[in-house]
This record gives C-alpha cells, sequence and structure tokens, in this order.
C-alpha cells in the first residue's frame, strides 16, 4: 500500500480508536500492556458499538491491568491493521477470518455463540431480500437480468455465501444480473436500495431483516428459503460458523491466553453472547475454493497455469496444427479460385472453338452438299434441257398446226398439258436441288426413314440423264421414325449414291444397279434403323479400306476425299455409326449406317 494509504490508515485508526477502560492492576501475566481489538464494522458506528459493549466491559472487568483499545475497521483497514500489527486481536466475520488467517497467519482461540443461533457451527447466513410486491421474483433463478445491490465482492454475509448458492444453479453474478452494485457498508445501503426501488434485489446478512423496524420490514420479503431448523431468521443460504476473536503472530501469548480465558468465563450477556471454544471454518474454506476467490483466488490462476504447464505440448501441436491447417485451407481455396478461373477460361475458349468448329462444319457440309450438286450437275443441264426441248417442240407443233389449219381443240389440250407436265418437271428438279443446296443451321424433326430415302433417290436420280437401276427395299422397318436432320441425312445417302455410281463407271449403263435396303435392328441399347446403300461396283483394295473414313483420302481423279468423313460426322452427331463392308457374294460394296429408331 502507498505510503499515502498508510497515512490515511493511521489517520482512520486514531480517530475511531474507543478507549474504554483503564483499570487498575489485577492480572500479572499479561503486564500492563493495552489489549488492542480490531472489529469488522458492518452496521454503523453506534450500534455495533452497542452490541458490543458487554464483550468490552466484561473484558475490562477481568483484565483490568490492560487498558483496552477498541476500533471498529471496515475490511480494508482492518486487513492494514493485521498486516502492520497495530493491533492484537481480530473480531471479524468468518469468511474475512479466513482470508486473514491464510494471508497473515491469524489464529481463532474463540467463537461467537449467541443464544439465536442453533449452534456456533450454525450461526451465520445470507439472505436475499425482494420487495415484497415483486411477485415475479420467487426463486434465485429470478434474479437473472434483475438489478442487485451487494456490500462488497468480498463480504462475507453481503454477497459470497449468495454467491456460492448461485453457482450450481449455473447463475453467474458478474455476468448473468442484468445490474451489480457494491454498495459498501453499512448493510442498511443495501435495504435502502431495495427499499427505494434502485435495485431489484439485495443481498444482506440473515436475520438483517428481522431487526428491521416492522413497517420498513413488511415491505420486504427473503427470496428462496431454507429450511434451517431451529435458526430464527430467514436465510436464503446454507449457514457458516459464527464470528470468531483470533490473535495475531505479534500477540503476546500470555495476553492471547488472559483473553481467550476470559472470553471462555464471559456470562451469556442480556443479549444473548457469549463465547465458546473455537469452531471448525472448513466450510468457509470450501466456499472459498469452489469460488476460487478470497485466499483461494490463486487456485483460477494457477489452475491456468498448471494447464499450461502439463498441456504445452499439446497446446503447442494444437497451436502448430491449427496454423497448419489455416495455411492449407488458405492455400487450397486459392488453388480453388486459381484453378476454377483457368477452368473456366479453358471452357469458355472450348467453346468458342466449339462454335467456330460447328460454324466451319456447317460451312463444309453446305460446300460438300455444293460439291456432289456440282460433280453431278454436269447432267443436270441435259436433265433440264429435255422438259425445255419438250415444251419447244410441243409449242411448235402447235404453230405449224396452226400455219396448216390443222389445229384442232384437241391438240391443243393435248399439247398445252405436256407442256404443263415438262414444266413441272423442271420446276421440282430445280425445287429440290435449291432445298438441298441451301444454308442453314441444323436442326432436328421426327422423320419416316422411308420417306427421306425415296425423297434422297427422287433427288438423285434427278440429276442424272443416265440413271442407274435404284432399288428400295423397306419392308422390314414399319412404322419407326427417326429424329434427324433430314437435309444431313439426305446429303449422306446423296453422298453414299453417287460413290457407288462412281465406284460402276466402268460397267456399261445396264448393269449399273445400286440397292438400298432399310431394316430395324434390336440392340441394348433400344432399336435401331440401318440402312444399308449396294453397288455392284469395282469394291475396295483392302489397302484402301484403312484411310476410307479418313480426311482427304480418294481415288478419284477429281475427288476431294471429304464426302465419307463427313458422312461419318454426320452419322455420329446423330448417335449412330457407319461402317463399310463387301457383299457376301464379293461384288462391289455395302455402306451401312445406323440411327435410333422411335417407334
Ligand atoms: P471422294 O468421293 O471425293 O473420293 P469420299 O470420301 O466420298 O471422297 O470417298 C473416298 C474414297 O473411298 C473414294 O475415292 C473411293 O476410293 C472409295 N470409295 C467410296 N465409296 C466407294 C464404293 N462404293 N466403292 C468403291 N470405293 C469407294
Amino acid at each position: 500500500m502507498s505510503l499515502l494509504c498508510r497515512l490515511a490508515f493511521r489517520a482512520f485508526l486514531t480517530f475511531f480508536t474507543l478507549v474504554f477502560f483503564v483499570g487498575p492492576t489485577l492480572a500479572a501475566a499479561t503486564e500492563a500492556r493495552p489489549i488492542r481489538i480490531g472489529l469488522l464494522a458492518f452496521l454503523d458506528t453506534e450500534t455495533m458499538r452497542h452490541q458490543w459493549a458487554p464483550l468490552l466491559k466484561h473484558l475490562a472487568n477481568a483484565l483490568p491491568d490492560n487498558p483496552l483499545v477498541f476500533v471498529q475497521l471496515d475490511h480494508a483497514a482492518l486487513r492494514e491493521a493485521v498486516a502492520h500489527q497495530s493491533i492484537d486481536f481480530v473480531i471479524t466475520n468468518p469468511g474475512n477470518y479466513v482470508a486473514l488467517e491464510m494471508a497473515f497467519g491469524i489464529s481463532r482461540i474463540a467463537t461467537l455463540d449467541t443464544t439465536q443461533a442453533p449452534s456456533p457451527m450454525r450461526a451465520v447466513g445470507s439472505a436475499v431480500i425482494v420487495r415484497d410486491e415483486r411477485q415475479d421474483l420467487k426463486t434465485l433463478t429470478d434474479l437473472v437480468g434483475q438489478r442487485v445491490s451487494a456490500v462488497g465482492d468480498n463480504a462475507f454475509g453481503g454477497f459470497q455465501m449468495a454467491w456460492r448458492e448461485l453457482m450450481p444453479l449455473g447463475i453467474d453474478p458478474f455476468t448473468d444480473f442484468k445490474q451489480l452494485d457494491f454498495v459498501g457498508l453499512p448493510m442498511g445501503k443495501v435495504i435502502d436500495a431495495v427499499a427505494q426501488g434502485r435495485a431489484d434485489a439485495g443481498i444482506v446478512r440473515a436475520c438483517t431483516l428481522e431487526s428491521l423496524p416492522p413497517d420498513q420490514r413488511a415491505m420486504l420479503r427473503v427470496l428462496s428459503p431454507r429450511p434451517e431448523v431451529d435458526f430464527p431468521c430467514q436465510t436464503s443460504t446454507r449457514l457458516y460458523p459464527d464470528w470468531p476473536i483470533a490473535t495475531l503472530r505479534g500477540t503476546p501469548p500470555a495476553l492471547a491466553k488472559a483473553v481467550a480465558t476470559a472470553l471462555l468465563a464471559m456470562p451469556v450477556t442480556p443479549e444473548g453472547m457469549s463465547w465458546t471454544v473455537p469452531a471448525d471454518y472448513q466450510s468457509v474454506h470450501e466456499l472459498f475454493r469452489e469460488l476460487q476467490t478470497g485466499p483461494y483466488s490463486y487456485l483460477k490462476e494457477s489452475t491456468l497455469r498448471a494447464a499450461a504447464v502439463r498441456y504445452w505440448p499439446m497446446v503447442l501441436m494444437l497451436a502448430t496444427l491449427l496454423v497448419g491447417w489455416i495455411i492449407y485451407t488458405v492455400r487450397v481455396e486459392y488453388l480453388v479460385q486459381t484453378r476454377t478461373h483457368a477452368l473456366r477460361q479453358a471452357l469458355d475458349e472450348r467453346q468458342a472453338i466449339e462454335g467456330r468448329m460447328r460454324v466451319h462444319q456447317e460451312q463444309i457440309e453446305h460446300l460438300s452438299r455444293l460439291s456432289i450438286l456440282g460433280e453431278l450437275s454436269g447432267t443436270l443441264a441435259h436433265e433440264i434441257n429435255q422438259p425445255l426441248a419438250s415444251i419447244g417442240n410441243y409449242a411448235q407443233s402447235l404453230v405449224l398446226r396452226l400455219d396448216n389449219g390443222r389445229l384442232t381443240d384437241a391438240a391443243v389440250r393435248e399439247a398445252s398439258l405436256e407442256i404443263a407436265g415438262q414444266a413441272e418437271r423442271a420446276a421440282s428438279i430445280l425445287g429440290r436441288i435449291r432445298g438441298f443446296a441451301r444454308k442453314r443451321a441444323p436442326v432436328r424433326e421426327r422423320c419416316a426413314p422411308a420417306d427421306l430415302v425415296r425423297e434422297s433417290v427422287h433427288l438423285f436420280s434427278g440429276l442424272l440423264s443416265n440413271r442407274p437401276v435404284i432399288g428400295v427395299d423397306d419392308s422390314a422397318v414399319l412404322n419407326g421414325l427417326v429424329e434427324v436432320d433430314p437435309l444431313q441425312i439426305q446429303q449422306v445417302l446423296l453422298n453414299l449414291l453417287k460413290n457407288g455410281l462412281d465406284a460402276m463407271q466402268h460397267l456399261p449403263d445396264r448393269e449399273r444397279r445400286l440397292h438400298i435396303t432399310l431394316q430395324r435392328v434390336t440392340q441394348v441399347a433400344g432399336d435401331q434403323l440401318r440402312v444399308a446403300v449396294r453397288d455392284v461396283g469395282r469394291g475396295l483394295a483392302p489397302e484402301a479400306r484403312e484411310h476410307l473414313f479418313k480426311p482427304f483420302f480418294t481415288t478419284k481423279r477429281d475427288g476431294l476425299g471429304l464426302g465419307l468423313s463427313i458422312c461419318t460426322t454426320i452419322i455420329e452427331a446423330h448417335g449412330g455409326r457407319l461402317s463399310v463392308q463387301t457383299p457376301d457374294d464379293g461384288v462391289g460394296l455395302v455402306f451401312a449406317f445406323t440411327l435410333p429408331l422411335y417407334n
């Protein structure tokens, strides 16, 4: 404590010193040394003096040679007095006694024995008081969230006893109350706070309430009173031993003995107060141990320190693991972020490439269709020429008949019908070609396979002057449909038909034969349509078969070698396969493709 505090304490000590008796010499054993007694003041000075007057009177009578110095001190001042040995005896509450015993080795020589208490061991309790009208406050648990007034965090009856009862209820007064006010001594301050509504509840020493004037007492009530047999007051806590009187380390043993003897010999005062042999204060030690406060506050610290000493390798390991885990998580997060970004970029690029490829594919397919048309259109002029020539002939014959005066209505009708028929034929050839050659994005629609094949044969035949015989066998397909882009499938068929025709160039016209077979093939994955295009041409050399479907493989002088590779791409995009076989009779080739069939 600082010098200033010490000076203040001395002044305080001097101010409150009450010299009661300086009697004549009696007991030789104690010499004429003053008996300096420090008393913990928990009520106002006047009440306390009145309460303790019989004791002082008894001591003065029993030890008349020793002047009696009696001081009333608060917690801090009493501790200071003990620390400086400026007193010889301490009368204090059990909690404060245990604290001073552990700190300064004070030693009890007697315990108060009051007639109100059932025994010196069960003499002190604590009451939690509330205003009687507060019906919402019934048990200690109801204190949560309330404003509570108490004497001080080191006040035994004015706080700590109640704190011990709150602990097993899971209530921490320092955090669970709305407000915890330590108003200090005397205890009347706590009573006033509750009575005047500044606090919802107050913690005071048991029996404080019972000592109030009846009108004041009627306003208040004790919360959760315990059934303590023979105890005259209501208490919210268990009971503890009564106040002891203790000697200090420096108290002369002879003086201690004389005072102890005098106290034990003191008759019961009219207020019912006497002294008995020292009580056991173990229950007070337990309270402090449980609360880890007062003399046992080191436990909190030592528990932490001991845990740190004992578990530091584990703590270190956990901390290392934690740091490692954090670094790992941050790194993983970083990698995930960067890789996701890279992946997204790659996906975007891939989508862009696929988009470009799709456009290219469409362009290639379109070019391929134009190429087929180009190759076949050598004969197109001839094909268109035929209906044009017929139209011309009919028109001329009409003119001749008119000139010769032989033009009959029947002849005009016949010629006109022929002209219209030929014009229609030419228009249908051009219409199909235009449809086939048009440029457009792929579509999917459900079509009858036989219609697709017939349309393709029609288009193919329309382009040729020397048509080969083209047989179509679609009897085995029944009513199945395929979901395809009709233009693309026509393109495949036209390619296969044209390749077949090319392979039969060495044959006389009448021997050139193409045959298309449509079949239903049942597979695990579902029914398939199989379209086989057979020619009777020169077939395929074994070494050519290997490269057949590769782009730019061609054996033709003016060929591009793209037809079969485009056909493969189209068929595979439709979920089918394109393959080649040599027929059983070994003549020509069979190109066959499959497509999923829907019923
Ligand atoms: P191109 O017709 O421009 O050569 P394709 O990819 O359509 O390109 O055909 C590649 C090659 O496959 C042809 O050059 C030919 O040698 C061979 N081929 C295709 N169809 C047949 C067939 N029906 N008979 C024999 N050989 C064929």
